[in-house]
């Protein structure tokens, strides 16, 4: 059953369920209906008996052979009850009849009453023949004096047969309403999902190529409108990345051509006219130059390539950033000292931050390269920590010629160099600051960057304090 209702269309299942829910709903109304009708209608009839009985028991009256007599008096309503045929017996308190009027002939009747059997105030309804049901009430009385016991029938048929009518309406009507509410409730559910039937021939259209498509969206403020919404800002970042993609490996491709270009040139070149010893020396020298590079680019390119593959979160420990820093300045004092500059420290001992040591290793280098790299002879590059409320901040300054604001944001993008042609000379391909961005970002932290022309240029790691830091007395 189950899997026959999954089968079915959205449609159809909801035109079934209007169809229950409107029956359940048509049953429970005239079930309830019924009820109340029903009560109101007895409780009336009970209400004329009683009326019956104060009519009839002040009209009794005893012969002089003592024999019960009915006598119409000529008083406000009598006259009425008399021709609405009035219909009772008067039993004596011995349970002999002493008197019967009944409406019809008594030899119609086939099962007369048997005598009452208690002196009490008593409602009945009794079948007296097939289809012949009357309300009978029973209650003492007394006709001069004397005690007996009055019962006064009223007939019910008018009761019956109206309630027979409201349940032949409604089993009428149910199958009717059923069946509006189905086929109401199918065209309402056809209408409302036609944009989902329109999304769908839409989505089915939109390839790689076509990532710029979007799906049709009538109404954003509806249910299937924000699913449009939140399924084109998907599209949105797919084309986003799709593009940086193909940007990417556009550059890539670019970048790796340059120096093979110029490895076949100098190569052939050498080829052609290289007799000479020392001439040839000089183009090997040039050509490792170039492989150089080109393996420096590859590097850059596999570091980048696993940390976007490598989907776990980094490896979290404990990491002493003074030690760190310390650990960096001596790798690159040789480099710094080539060219007169001088690498400062300052960091407090005790800050330890639970980081990727790797990750968090591969930024700085980075940084502290290019803050070499661009900056004068004899000046002097900082590494500093400060402890925010926020977290832990890493800065590296340096005193150089700075980037243009207009470039802060686009130096993190792959490839992007400020100045293409002098970097190139100075060996950087534009992945160095893209790498040190993204391997703060997968520790949880962000790079900024405050610089300026010919100000110098601060670039600042800022790693969360709550989740990966911790400061404790020089544990580590
Ligand atoms: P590169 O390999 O060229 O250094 P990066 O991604 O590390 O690539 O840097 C991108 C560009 O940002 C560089 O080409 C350079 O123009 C600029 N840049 C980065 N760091 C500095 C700095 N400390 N001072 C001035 N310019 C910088």
């Amino acid at each position: 059953m189950k899997g026959w209702w999954l089968q079915r269309s959205v449609r159809l299942r909801l035109a079934l369920w209007y169809a229950t829910a409107t029956a359940l709903v048509l049953i429970a109304f005239a079930w309830f209906v019924y009820e109340v009708i029903e009560h109101r209608l007895a409780a009336e009839i009970d209400r004329q008996l009683r009326i019956d009985f104060d009519l009839v028991e002040p009209q009794l009256s005893l012969d002089t052979e003592g024999r019960v007599d009915w006598t119409i008096r000529g008083s406000h309503g009598d006259e009425g009850f008399s021709r609405l045929s009035a219909w009772f017996e008067v039993w004596s308190e011995k349970r002999e009849l002493l008197l019967r009027h009944w409406p019809v002939p008594e030899s119609n009747i086939k099962n007369v009453l048997p005598p009452p059997r208690t002196s009490t105030l008593s409602f009945a309804t009794v079948e007296l023949e097939h289809g012949l049901f009357v309300r009978v009430m029973e209650r003492p009385g007394r006709v001069q004096g004397r005690s007996v016991i009055i019962r006064v029938f009223r007939d019910e048929t008018e009761m019956r047969r109206t309630l027979r009518e409201i349940v032949e309406v409604s089993v009428l009507g149910f199958p009717l309403a059923c069946a509006l509410a189905a086929i109401g409730g199918y065209l309402v559910a056809t209408r409302s999902l036609a944009p989902l039937d329109a999304m769908a021939r839409q989505a089915r259209r939109i390839t790689s190529e076509s990532l710029s498509k979007r799906l049709p969206n009538l109404n954003p403020s509806d249910e299937l409108g924000r699913l449009a919404t939140v399924f084109n800002e998907t599209l949105t970042r797919l084309e986003a990345s799709f593009s940086e993609l193909q940007r990417f490996t556009a550059d890539a491709s670019h970048e790796l051509r340059s120096p093979l270009t110029a490895l076949r040139a100098v190569g052939e070149v050498a080829l052609r006219d290289g007799n000479d010893p020392a001439m040839l020396r000089e183009t090997i020298g040039s050509m490792l130059e170039e492989a150089e590079r080109l393996t420096d680019l590859v590097d850059a390119l596999l570091t980048l390539a696993r940390m976007d593959a490598t989907k776990a979160d980094a490896t979290r420990e404990g990491v002493n950033i003074a030690k760190l820093l310390e650990e960096i300045r001596d790798q690159f004092e040789v480099l710094a000292a080539e060219k007169g500059q001088t690498l400062a420290v300052t960091s407090d001992h005790n800050v330890a931050v639970q980081t990727d040591r790797t990750l968090l290793r591969l930024a700085l280098v980075n940084l502290v390269h290019n803050a070499i790299q661009h900056s004068p002879s004899n000046s002097k590059v900082s590494l500093a920590t400060a402890l925010r409320p926020s977290g832990v901040e890493i800065s590296v300054s340096d005193s150089g010629r700075g980037i243009a604001p207009e470039y802060h944001e686009k130096i993190f993008e792959p490839f992007f160099r400020v100045d293409k042609a002098r970097s190139r000379s100075g060996g950087g391909v534009g992945l160095g600051l893209a790498i040190a961005k993204r391997a703060i970002e997968r520790s949880g932290g962000r790079i900024i960057v405050e610089s300026d022309l010919n100000r110098g240029s601060v670039f600042r790691i800022e790693l969360p304090w709550s989740s990966q830091l911790a400061t404790s007395p020089a544990t580590i």
